[in-house]
């Protein structure tokens, strides 16, 4: 829905980069967001922007917010930074949702199998560009105590999607 203050969307996806709908449209809790916000220059990014620095847009903007493996490329210095902005542009009530790799499950198999192409990925990123590596990383516990420090409330419990991501949503209180 187009924000009456704005005129931009009020569901907003953090650091969508290139592909912001390539979780796929058959998961309905995780529809295509607009305007993608992320650092790099792509036809498929409305608004180019280091988002470490804090979101570019009004307080209590946004009903929806969808951040899928994006803090991990932040210091991990910047995450109640980040989190405690995230809050600011929801509206009361708003919805967010993240998606981090799962550093406890990718541990788990490192010391099982050994350090794969896949497990580096998971831990420093995946190196297609620039920015695309990893500067921290998270469990779920982790992020869940990061997210009630900040102030989100109605937590979920860990959803996985595939064994090496988890994902936890939460709300800004009324
Ligand atoms: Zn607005």
């Amino acid at each position: 829905m187009k924000c009456p203050e704005c005129g931009v969307n009020d569901e907003l996806c953090l650091g969508g980069g290139t592909n912001p709908n390539f979780h796929g449209t058959n998961l309905e809790y995780m529809p295509i967001f607009r305007p993608n916000i992320d650092i790099i220059v792509h036809p498929n990014v409305d608004i180019v922007h280091n988002l470490e620095y804090g979101i570019p847009i009004h307080d209590n903007h946004a009903s929806e917010i969808e951040v899928v493996h994006l803090l991990q490329h932040f210091s991990w210095k910047s995450i109640p930074f980040f989190l405690k902005d995230c809050l600011r542009v929801l509206k009361p009530g708003g919805h967010i949702y993240f998606m981090v790799s799962d550093l406890e499950w990718v541990f788990q198999q490192v010391l099982k199998e050994g350090l794969t192409p896949g497990h580096i990925c998971s831990i420093w990123g995946e190196h297609d560009y620039d920015s695309d590596y990893h500067r921290t990383g998270f469990t779920y516990p982790l992020l869940r105590q990061q997210m009630e420090e900040a102030g989100f409330v109605g937590l979920t419990p860990p959803f996985k999607r595939n064994s090496w991501e988890v994902s936890i949503q939460g709300y800004k209180p009324q």
